[in-house]
């Protein structure tokens, strides 16, 4: 068993146990434009909360589409703007349901389970444009700040073929608007929902983004953006909710907060130590990057830095 602080060999065992599964999965291809990513790629870095950046897997420093990861900073934002507010509308349970399904949102009359699947974040872009009137522009100098990369940015080829393809979420929004649910117009939330989800990030970049989790809501710069309270809410919610429909396996496999998007990266949150990024754009039938899934098992299982 390796020694966790001793992060290049603790790389390297992982890159060990991923290398043969490199290429596994499928590429999504419900947005066109993220078709066209090479599924041979591979990336993995660890930021630590003393400010060590590790990385292997030769894409580490490869931007890819961070899509849904963006949700667990869009949440941050509101919860440090206007606190609880965004519990009065979104809640705090797994759904148990695909991220874009529309049935239970019916059924529970457009309160959506969680701000980690997609009708829970349309409520907090919503509401993040309520807070600030520039909800894409919120969420891109908060990356710019924390990972000290002031060129992120969104791809918008990728936004336009969100948009163009974006006909779940419109019903999505729409279904929430028709419960009253939506406080600006939904086609200016969408906009500012699809340029989020196209921000591209590279895991170097996203891990070092995480760490405003890891330190428990403290910025790059010292400075506090969420209370320890709200920190640890937010690492929950990615906990239960924060990998499609397979939360329990990742708790299971894993056993820390992480959130997946379908660009093939993961973000996993080490509270007090470390975060972690890893992509593969290959995904299992759940959502999940197979070699990102992967590289986080080995991670926890060779450190033993679960939450468990
Ligand atoms: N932009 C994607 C969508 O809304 C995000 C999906 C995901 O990464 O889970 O469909």
């Amino acid at each position: 068993m390796r020694d966790s602080d001793d992060y290049p060999g603790v790389l390297d065992a992982v890159m060990e146990r991923v290398r043969s599964h490199i290429g596994e999965g499928k590429v999504a291809d419900y947005i066109p434009q993220l078709a066209e990513v090479d599924p041979e790629e591979f990336g993995f870095a660890v930021a630590t909360v003393d400010g060590g950046l590790y990385s292997t897997g030769g894409h580490a420093s490869t931007r890819f589409s961070m899509q849904s990861i963006t949700k667990v900073f869009t949440l941050a934002l509101v919860m440090s703007i206007s606190g609880g507010e965004v519990w009065k509308r979104v809640h705090r349970e797994p759904s148990g349901t695909s991220f874009n399904s529309l049935y239970q949102l019916e059924f529970e009359e457009g309160i959506p389970r969680n701000p980690m699947i997609n009708p829970g974040a349309l409520i907090v872009t919503d509401q993040l444009l309520t807070d600030t009137g520039d909800a894409f522009g919120a969420l891109q100098e908060l990356l710019c700040v924390e990972t000290g990369d002031p060129d992120l940015h969104a791809d918008n080829v990728v936004a336009d073929s969100e948009n163009e393809h974006g006909d779940r979420n419109r019903s999505l929004a729409y279904l929430m608007a028709s419960f009253s649910k939506m406080h600006n117009p939904v086609p200016e939330v969408l906009d500012h929902y699809f340029r989020q989800c196209s921000i591209t990030i590279s895991c170097e970049e996203l891990a070092k983004a995480g760490l405003l989790l890891a330190r428990h809501g403290r910025r790059a710069d010292g400075s506090r953006l969420l209370s320890t309270r709200e920190a640890r809410r937010i690492m929950a919610v990615m906990l239960t909710c924060g990998t499609y429909d397979a939360a329990g396996e990742f708790a299971y496999r894993v056993g820390l907060p992480c959130k997946s998007g379908i660009g093939g990266g993961i973000l996993a949150i080490v509270p007090g130590r470390c975060s972690v990024a890893a992509w593969g754009p290959g995904l299992d039938d759940k959502g999940n990057s197979v070699t990102a899934a992967l590289a986080l098992e080995a991670f926890t299982d060779i450190t033993k830095c679960s939450v468990f």
